[in-house]
């Protein structure tokens, strides 16, 4: 397995690649790696001959009061993990490479509508971000398919909707959330709490879960659910951000008709904000 820090060299051994024939696979990543990036490596070996995981804490996509400069970097560890799990190059190019004229009148995209909301609405510009390197990671590696995580779900609907709009030729892959024993859904931000934080951060998908079952079976009264989460989460320690029962499609609050649901939650404890999701069907009434 190779690291490259440049364009100049990703594109010079892709072209080989390219030339094989071989079909490339992306995962892109802000480092810091777990079993939750691992099992993206390893849905894009399925789909691709080659797998080139990108690593970059992307700062267009930090907020001014987020964790921009304490977010964990550790590419020695993520490159040994990299090369067990079958990874074939290491993309990890410097804020320089990828912003060479600063950010400030960087060109950015916006998708609207799917990320407006929850996430979108609390970390303004956190989305225009995302959108923007991913489409440099795209036109950077050209990938056939590239693979990203049902964790952070509102960010896969940004950008398959930003793949359709934009025509770009790649396929989307989505790979289910992959959680410790207790629940909590796997995230660098996790290594933030303490140990009672640590402790009582599983019942974010608790609490999912307990609502997600409620709504499966035919609950229909959305403001009532929310509403008794935020009271459970409260009680655990949490400061909610958002807790929000929404149309898996669209992403806009559930109506009562809408059968297929997806539990949007952010949360913060102290001052590490988790987020999750879950996904359910409600049985017709
Ligand atoms: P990040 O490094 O947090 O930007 O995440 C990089 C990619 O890994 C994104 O597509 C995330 O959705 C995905 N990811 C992060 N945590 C998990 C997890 N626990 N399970 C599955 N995918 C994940």
């Amino acid at each position: 397995m190779r690291t490259v820090h440049t364009l100049k060299e990703l594109r010079a051994i892709l072209a080989g690649y390219r030339q094989q024939g071989k079909r490339i696979g992306l995962v892109p990543t802000m480092g810091n790696l777990h079993e939750g990036h691992l099992a993206l490596v390893e849905k894009a070996r399925q789909a691709a001959d080659v797998v080139v995981t990108s690593i970059f804490v992307n700062p267009m996509q930090f907020g001014a009061s987020e964790d921009l400069d304490s977010y964990p970097r550790t590419l020695q560890e993520d490159q040994d993990k990299l090369e067990a799990a079958g990874n074939t190059l290491v993309f990890a190019p410097s804020a320089n490479e990828v912003y060479p004229n600063g950010l400030a009148r960087h060109t950015k995209i916006t998708v609207p509508e799917v990320s407006e909301g929850h996430c979108g609405a609390t970390r303004p510009g956190h989305f225009e971000g995302v959108a923007t390197v991913v489409t440099m990671l795209f036109n950077m590696v050209q990938p056939h398919v590239a693979v990203f995580g049902e964790k952070d779900f509102q960010q896969l609907a940004v950008i398959r909707k930003l793949v359709a709009d934009l025509m770009i030729p790649v396929e989307i892959i989505g790979a289910p959330t992959v959680r410790d024993a207790d629940g909590l859904a796997k995230s660098s931000r996790n290594s933030y709490l303490t140990a009672d934080e640590r402790a009582r951060a599983p019942v974010l998908h608790q609490t999912m879960a307990a609502i997600g079952q409620r709504l499966a079976q035919g609950e229909t009264d959305h403001a009532g659910l929310e509403e008794e989460a935020r009271q459970a989460l409260m009680a655990a320690g949490f400061r909610p951000d958002y807790f929000t029962i929404t149309n898996s499609l669209t992403l806009k609050p559930a109506q009562p008709q809408d059968t297929e649901l997806t539990i949007l939650a952010a949360a913060f404890l102290g001052t590490t904000r988790l987020i999750d999701n879950l996904s359910v069907v409600r049985q017709a009434p």
